[in-house]
């Protein structure tokens, strides 16, 4: 058994108040807490600041590892997906070592669990040796609804070689989904071709990233509109709502799909009012310092707090992130919305995502029998321990 202890200890709920002593057995499975009296004080190792369970990012794209440092602040969305694809050229060696290396200093860094998307399988071979559960997002995208068959089939390859990788010796879980990009970039053909793939997958997408994507969705004009007419996508398809984007494509989804939404920045009450009547199980997952990257914008976190669904942190990629610790990303949400508690930021950021990747019943909380590993936190550094 291994004892640890220090002054503040958060559960992946809330700070534990009483008998603060964590024990662990060997395989790194948390037995419980333990009281002052019950346990050897030379057999208990004490830590200064904080311990809390193993985090969760919910949203990454390790395959764009490569591009760190590469795409200027500020850009603005529609600019900066250009940028991403002008970038993507890397060779396989140096985008796998890069990709090694972001999965290196994400478990140094506290992280236990990871939905990380994918294009192609250039992160394939790095899973099962990076310590950690793995939800790998497939992610497929075409505007064109002509293209849609074709667009699936790809990205069901891609798929394939995930779901074909054996479960790795080290008991981390690794899974995958065919998931859709973002509403402005996925027909209403493919929306349906991806819903009818499995009936309970776990589904993300960007959702309300930019103005932009409502303007389009609301009137057919604005930055997407002009982006569209400049690449010569053919979007006489696409009907304008008069809303916000995401009840625009939710029908195409069946509430029997979880959904795990990303960013979120324009998100209103009106979008909240229409999830929670969806019947789907749904997290909201945000990146405030990717948001604040690209747009200098960060969601209406107060409202999306009180909105009464599970909330989770990613940091989407390198590409618009200086580094993937979500524990950074409590430390900028903490700095910006100093009306959320910092228990309940913390509880984000381990339980909170483990739920969203449905791997609550393995990590996210220190409740007897789970293996939710354990971070140290220490003058706002994180580091893995367990
Ligand atoms: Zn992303």
């Amino acid at each position: 058994m291994r004892y640890l202890t220090a002054p503040r200890v958060h559960d992946g709920t809330r700070f534990v108040t009483g008998n603060k002593i964590l024990s662990f057995d060997e395989e790194g499975i948390f037995r419980g807490f333990a009281g002052i009296d019950e346990v050897d004080a030379d057999l208990v190792e004490t830590f200064e600041g904080l311990l809390m369970p193993g985090l969760v990012n919910a949203h990454c794209h390790t395959e764009l590892s490569h591009t760190k440092n590469t795409i200027p602040e500020n850009t603005g969305l529609v600019p900066f997906l250009g940028l991403v694809v002008e970038t993507r050229s890397a060779g396989e060696a140096e985008k796998s070592a890069a990709i090694h290396e972001a999965l290196s200093s994400l478990a140094h860094s506290g992280c236990i669990a990871l939905g990380d998307i994918a294009n192609s399988t250039d992160s394939l071979p790095l899973r099962p040796n990076a310590n950690m559960h793995i939800h790998t997002f497939v992610e497929t995208m075409g505007f064109i609804p002509e293209f849609a068959a074709q667009r699936l089939d790809y990205s069901l390859k891609v798929y394939q070689s995930f779901k074909d990788q054996a479960q790795p010796a080290n008991g981390y879980v690794l899974r995958q989904s065919v998931a859709p990009h973002a509403p402005y970039s996925v027909s209403g053909k493919l929306f349906e071709l991806i819903n009818s793939l499995e009936k309970n997958s776990l589904l993300t997408i960007h959702n309300e990233e930019s103005a932009a994507e409502n303007e389009y969705f609301i009137s057919k004009t604005g930055l997407m509109q002009d982006l569209y007419q400049r690449l010569k996508i053919n979007d006489e398809w696409f009907r304008p709502t008069g809303r916000n984007s995401l009840p625009g494509y939710l029908p195409y989804l069946s509430a029997t799909h979880p959904l795990l939404l990303v960013h979120n920045t324009f998100m209103d009450q009106d979008d909240i009012e229409v999830l929670k009547k969806s019947g789907h199980e749904v997290s909201l997952c945000l990146c405030p310092n990717a948001n604040w990257y690209i747009e200098r914008r960060y969601p209406d976190v107060d409202l999306l707090a009180d909105s009464g669904l599970n909330i989770c942190l990613g940091t989407d990629s390198l590409a618009s992130n200086h580094q993937l610790n979500v524990y950074e990303e409590v430390l900028t949400l903490k700095r910006n919305f100093p009306a959320i508690p910092e228990e309940r930021l913390l509880a984000w950021a381990s339980s909170g995502g483990a739920k969203a990747l449905q791997l609550d019943h393995i990590v996210g909380s220190f409740r007897p029998g789970l293996k939710p590993g354990l971070v140290h936190i220490r003058e706002e550094q994180s580091v893995r321990i367990l």
